[in-house]
């Protein structure tokens, strides 16, 4: 596993956890909620590895997902990774050419 790929297990465990979370932060009152959605917002941040998925461009990232991507990664399994739209762009160009 390199550590890109241990960063991403991170994260997406850190994502599954708020959505434990929420029912429970859904009953707990205002504060909880206010954590969990903070935490839904952190979430929602561009998580592309720029300088692996487009090298040619990796100045682009604006940080706000507009889409996700689905990759099956072989140290953690399917996920979907959120994605800027500079970012899901390059990322097109990069493939394609
Ligand atoms: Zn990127
Ligand atoms: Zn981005």
């Amino acid at each position: 596993m390199t550590v890109e790929e241990a960063v991403e297990a991170f994260r997406n465990l850190g994502a599954a956890l708020i959505e434990t979370i929420r029912p429970l932060a859904d009953a707990a009152g205002p504060y909880v909620a206010q954590l969990a959605e903070a935490a839904r917002r952190h979430r929602q941040r561009c998580l592309c590895l720029c300088g692996r998925s487009h090298p040619a461009d990796t100045g682009v990232c604006d940080g706000e997902m507009v889409t996700t991507r689905h990759y099956d990664s072989p140290g953690v399994g399917p996920v979907d990774v959120p994605l800027c739209a500079p970012c899901a762009t390059a990322q097109f160009f990069a493939e394609a050419t």
